[in-house]
C-alpha cells in the first residue's frame, strides 16, 4: 500500500539536533539549532513565566475550547508588543491578528490564506532564509523564488541587488522580509535601508508578508519592531500598505514546546480587516479548529501584568546583552588565534551580525570537521547559533574554528 511513499530525509537541523543528542563525547557543543540556553547550557525558565504560570494554576478550571482565532487578551497583547499600542493601525482596528500554534503555524495559516485569495502571486524569499520558509509556501502551493540578501564577500547585506530585484517584482507578489535578527544570516537591515525599501514595496503593490520570530533578541523589544511600525504607517502610495506579520514567542518567552505564535494582516481599514478575520478563522477551522490554552495564557498574562511585563522585558533584555557579550569574546578569541598565526582577515561580522545567529562562512567541509574532529555542532550552511554560547564552551569554540579556519 505504502511503498510508492518516498522516505523523508528529515529536517537538516532537527536532524542535526538528534545527532548531537547520541553523540556520546562529554565536551560537545551544539551551536546548531536556534534555541536560547542559559550559562549551564540548560534551556532557562523566565521568572516572569514561572510566576505567571503560579498565578494561572490557582485560577485553572474548566477548559472550554477556544475560540478559532483564539483568545481576545492575547490578541490584544501581541498587537500592542508588536505595533505599539498607539498606533494608528491598532487604535483604527485595520489588524486581524490571530493566535497560532506558533510561528510556524502563524507563516502556514497566512499563507493558505493568501493563496486562496491570490492564487496568481507568487512568493518571494531573502538568499538565504529559513529553510521552512521555502517548503511551507510551496507547500501551500506557491512557486517561491529568491532575492538577493547575503553578501558573502562582506558577511553583510547586499542591499543595493536587493533593492533592485525587489523593484521588477509584478504587483501583488509576496515578499517575505525578517523584521529582525535575521535567520540564517545575522544580517539585518538599517533603519535607513527599511526606509528606501517600504516606498518601493508600497509603489509596486507588493504583499510583505514580515517574518518576527526573534523580537527583543536585535537591539531590543521595541526596536526590533521598528520595520513593522514604520510599514503599517507608509502612506507612499496613498493608502496603507496591506500585510502579513507572522510572530513567534517561543524564543522571546523560552517557550519553545507552547507553541506560542500568532498572524497579523494590516488591512487598509477596519471593515477589510473584519472580512480578512472571518476567512482567516475559516482557514483555521479547516485545519485544526483552534488553538490550545495553556502558554498563550501565560504569554498574555505577563505581558498585560505591569509588574510581570516589566521583569519579562528585563529578562529578556539580559539575554540579549548576554549573546552580544558572548559573539565579542568568540570575536576576540577567534581573532587573536588567527593573527598569531599570521591571519589578518577580518571577522567582524561575527559581532556586526544580529541575534541568535551568524553565518560564519564556514565551507560544509569545514563544519563537518567542526563536528567530527570537535565536536561542535554548527548547520552545514555555515550557520551557527550564538544562544548555544555559553563562558564555559565558548573559548573551546573559538579554538575549534580557529583550526579549521586556517
Ligand atoms: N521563523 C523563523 C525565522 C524561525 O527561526 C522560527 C523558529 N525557528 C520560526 C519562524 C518558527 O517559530 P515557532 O517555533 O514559534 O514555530
Amino acid at each position: 500500500m505504502f511503498q510508492h511513499i518516498e522516505p523523508y530525509a528529515g529536517d537538516p537541523i532537527l536532524t542535526l539536533n538528534e545527532a548531537f543528542g547520541r553523540d556520546p563525547r562529554t565536551d560537545k557543543i551544539n551551536l546548531s539549532i536556534g534555541i536560547y540556553f542559559d550559562d549551564e547550557g540548560k534551556l532557562p525558565v523566565m521568572a516572569a513565566v514561572r510566576a505567571a504560570e503560579a498565578q494561572q494554576l490557582q485560577a485553572a478550571g474548566v477548559r472550554p475550547y477556544q475560540p478559532m482565532e483564539g483568545a481576545a487578551n492575547y490578541r490584544q497583547a501581541v498587537q500592542h508588543l508588536l505595533f505599539g499600542a498607539e498606533h494608528e493601525a491598532v487604535k483604527s482596528g485595520r489588524i486581524a491578528t490571530l493566535q497560532t500554534i506558533g510561528g510556524s503555524g502563524g507563516l502556514k495559516v497566512g499563507a493558505d490564506f493568501l493563496k486562496r485569495w491570490f492564487p496568481d502571486s507568487a512568493v518571494w524569499v531573502s538568499d538565504p532564509t529559513w529553510d521552512n520558509h521555502r517548503a511551507m509556501f510551496e507547500g501551500a502551493g506557491f512557486k517561491v523564488g529568491t532575492y538577493p540578501y547575503y553578501d558573502a564577500a562582506t558577511g553583510g547585506l547586499d542591499f543595493e541587488a536587493m533593492l533592485a530585484a525587489i523593484e521588477q517584482l509584478p504587483a501583488r507578489s509576496i515578499v517575505l522580509l525578517h523584521a529582525c535578527c535575521h535567520n540564517p544570516s545575522g544580517v539585518d537591515l538599517t533603519h535607513a535601508q527599511w526606509a528606501r525599501l517600504i516606498p518601493v514595496i508600497a509603489r509596486r503593490g507588493l504583499i510583505p508578508y514580515v517574518d518576527i520570530a526573534y523580537q527583543g533578541f536585535g537591539d531590543g523589544i521595541e526596536e526590533d519592531a521598528w520595520a513593522i511600525r514604520a510599514l503599517a504607517a507608509d502612506r507612499t502610495a496613498g493608502t496603507p500598505i496591506s500585510f502579513f506579520v507572522a510572530s513567534s514567542f517561543s524564543k522571546s518567552f523560552s517557550l519553545y514546546g507552547e507553541r506560542c505564535g500568532a498572524l497579523s494582516v494590516v488591512c487598509p481599514d477596519a471593515a477589510q480587516a473584519e472580512l480578512a478575520l472571518g476567512q482567516l478563522r475559516a482557514t483555521i477551522r479547516r485545519n485544526y479548529s483552534s488553538p490550545p490554552t495553556h502558554g498563550g495564557q501565560l504569554v498574555a498574562r505577563v505581558l498585560q501584568t505591569p509588574a510581570l511585563r516589566a521583569q519579562w522585558a528585563a529578562e529578556l533584555d539580559a539575554m540579549r546583552v548576554r549573546i552580544a557579550a558572548l559573539r565579542q569574546r568568540l570575536h576576540s578569541g577567534l581573532g587573536e588565534r588567527l593573527r598569531a598565526a599570521g591571519d589578518t582577515r577580518n571577522i567582524d561580522y561575527f559581532i556586526t551580525q544580529r541575534g541568535m545567529f551568524s553565518y560564519t562562512g564556514l565551507s560544509a567541509t569545514q563544519v563537518d570537521r567542526l563536528r567530527e574532529e570537535h565536536a561542535v555542532y554548527l548547520v552545514r550552511s555555515g550557520r551557527m547559533c550564538a544562544a548555544g554560547l555559553n563562558p564555559n564552551n565558548v573559548d573551546a569554540v573559538a579554538a575549534a574554528l580557529a583550526t579549521v579556519m586556517l
